[in-house]
């Protein structure tokens, strides 16, 4: 499994084009599509399913079964709405094959509706461009604070307004974790939710110079628009996955990191190479370890 830490979230899982995708944010107990269901990733209790295709949806029932078996309650997959009815057929399909019940949930969202899935985090979609119904995640947390004006207002001041009937809060949201799926360009990558994100996971399908069109067909990203995105994006980590086994992933790497301005290459990143992401791991345990050493209260 690829493996980045961006700190408070393990961003973990499976993306090759074609084959599987499945990306794990164990803090959210949520994870994006499904793949071939790995084993770790059972631990989710939320499958934000981007689109049917197979090498993102096929370890759906597997899914279901598992955590059923260990105990660990009921999967849900929050998908297109398209897709509801096509997961029921596939989950009556296998009560036919094992002559037993399933237990699942499957929840419909439709474009930039939400699902409260822990205190104040909320799983929102929205629209993408693919050669199927898909759909886009934001996971966004939802916090009040007090509102600008009254800031440094002593704390009596503040109860008289509020026993007025004023509403002295205002509702603040910091969009954490945003999964595009797989996706051609399109004015989703306009939303300022999706560009303000602290994690950006997206696809980049297509690396060659002259792809653009085999890109453009299957409604998939090529590395230029990566590098219009990175320009965009305010993200501290833009974690590149679904890239195809056409390049080895070093190789990939490189040409990324060739395409990309320098003063961005801190924050671009590919999923699935280990050995640059262990590096980097390697390079974060250290530096928590120097400044604990350096910070005699921590
Ligand atoms: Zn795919
Ligand atoms: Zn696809």
């Amino acid at each position: 499994m690829g493996f980045l830490y961006v700190p408070p979230f393990r961003i973990q899982g499976i993306s090759i084009a074609g084959e599987e995708t499945v990306v794990q944010v164990p803090e959210l107990g949520l994870c994006f599509d499904i793949g071939r269901c790995p084993k770790p990733v059972l631990t989710s209790d939320y499958v934000a399913l981007s689109h049917g295709h197979m090498d993102h949806s096929a370890g759906l029932a597997y899914y279901f079964s598992h955590r059923h078996f260990q105990g660990m309650g009921v999967g849900t997959v929050v998908c297109h709405p398209a897709l509801e009815k096509p997961i029921h057929n596939v989950m009556r399909a296998w009560v036919d094959l094992e002559a037993q019940l399933t237990p699942y949930k499957v929840i419909p969202l439709a474009p930039d509706q939400e699902l409260e899935i822990k205190n104040h985090v909320f799983l929102r979609a929205f629209a993408t461009a693919h050669t199927v119904p898909a759909l886009g995640f934001v996971v966004l947390e939802r916090r009040s604070k007090l509102r600008e004006d009254l800031v440094g207002l002593p704390q009596e001041k503040l109860l008289q307004l509020k026993n007025r009937g004023e509403a002295i809060t205002r509702t603040i949201e910091y969009p954490l974790v945003c999964y595009t799926g797989d996706t051609a360009w399109g004015p989703h990558f306009d939303r300022p939710d999706v560009l303000s994100s602290k994690i950006l996971i997206t696809e980049c399908t297509f690396l060659e110079r002259g792809h653009r069109d085999r890109a453009a067909m299957g409604k998939h990203l090529h590395l230029n628009d990566i590098v219009e995105l990175v320009k965009r994006s305010s993200a501290e980590a833009i974690v590149l996955m679904h890239l195809s086994l056409r390049t080895p992933v070093g190789d990939a790497t490189q040409i990324i990191r060739e395409s990309i301005p320098p003063d961005h290459h801190d924050r671009v990143l590919v999923l699935m190479d280990s050995r640059a992401n262990r590096r980097r791991y390697e390079q974060q345990v250290k530096s928590a370890g120097q400044s604990r050493q350096t910070d005699p209260l921590a």
